[in-house]
């Protein structure tokens, strides 16, 4: 294969069907040539995930389920077995109770907080100690996070608060493996239409806000998401790492937004 991630083999995690943002980056690495192992959570995601894997001629790895530790072993064995190595991996994992995804952050229950930092911020530190003993050439690793890590958003609340602590582990991480020339990165993507975001409230109004907020007077596609991720994952971004990149049309340097838009 030619193209920029030609030679390349990543392990994906975090396809839940054609809206994901993960299947955007897929497609986009797939495009530049990468050989890419993929992950689904449970046997209703399994059936989404194996169409979307035979378009790329990508293999399925098998089921993972960030809770269980078992599950990522046997999916990092498995890509051992496959490849040999891994040359990059993206985590696109989230999960918030729905019910705290609305209201104030104050209500968060110690459950919930606990569930939702375990499987938003310390799932990529687990995963990322498994795919650095595959990643004896170096490589990049990429999570994704949200500008309400940033500053309080609606609804956002514990989930923002996990973000926060995503993006510090970004660092941490950064520093841990780069002496072995494995890079960490997050992007920050502006708001998209997925399984995950249909859990925050009046997430359609925050669609709206930022189409009429950000410089580009539009939201982002998980293709968009997908081309830029290209860049951290592949030799075109070996000298970034740590970084927090917003994909976001831009959105993030606004400092006065308007007061509403005229079409909310
Ligand atoms: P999505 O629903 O398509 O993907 C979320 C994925 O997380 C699913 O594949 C789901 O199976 C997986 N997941 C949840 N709990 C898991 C667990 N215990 N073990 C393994 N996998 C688990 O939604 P998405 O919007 O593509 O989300 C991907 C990432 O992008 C998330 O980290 C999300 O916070 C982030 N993000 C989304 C937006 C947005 O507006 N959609 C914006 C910025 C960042």
């Amino acid at each position: 294969p030619r193209g920029l991630m030609a030679g390349k083999r990543g392990l994906i995690m975090g396809i839940a069907n054609n809206r994901s943002i993960a299947w955007g980056i897929a497609r986009a690495c797939a495009a530049e040539g990468a050989a890419l192992a993929l992950t689904y959570q449970g046997d209703a995601l399994r059936k989404r995930v194996e169409p979307l894997a035979a378009e790329l001629g990508a293999t399925v790895v098998g089921h993972c389920d960030v809770t269980d530790e078992a599950s990522l072993d046997a999916v990092f064995a498995r890509c051992g077995d496959l490849y040999g190595g891994l040359d990059f991996l993206v985590h696109a994992i989230a999960f918030s109770d729905k019910d705290q995804l609305d209201g104030r952050y104050i209500d968060t229950t110690a459950d919930n907080f606990t569930r939702t930092m375990f499987i938003s911020c310390y799932s990529f530190t687990a995963i990322a100690q498994r795919a650095e003993k595959l990643m004896q050439n170096g490589g990049s690793m990429l999570t994704l996070t949200y500008y309400g890590a940033e500053k309080v958003m609606p609804h956002y609340n514990v989930m923002g608060v996990a973000k926060a602590a995503l993006e510090a582990s970004v660092r941490y991480l950064a520093v841990d493996l780069g002496g072995k020339g494995i890079r960490v990165n997050a992007i920050s993507a502006g708001p998209i239409k997925t399984l995950a975001a249909s859990g925050i409230g009046d997430f359609r109004y925050i669609l709206k806000w930022n189409e009429y907020n950000a410089p580009l007077k539009r939201t982002v596609t998980i293709d968009e998401v997908g081309q830029s991720a290209v860049y951290l994952l592949s030799d075109m971004g070996r000298a970034v790492t740590g970084e927090v990149h917003h994909v976001d049309c831009g959105y993030h340097v606004v400092g006065m937004k308007a007061v509403d838009a005229p079409d909310i």
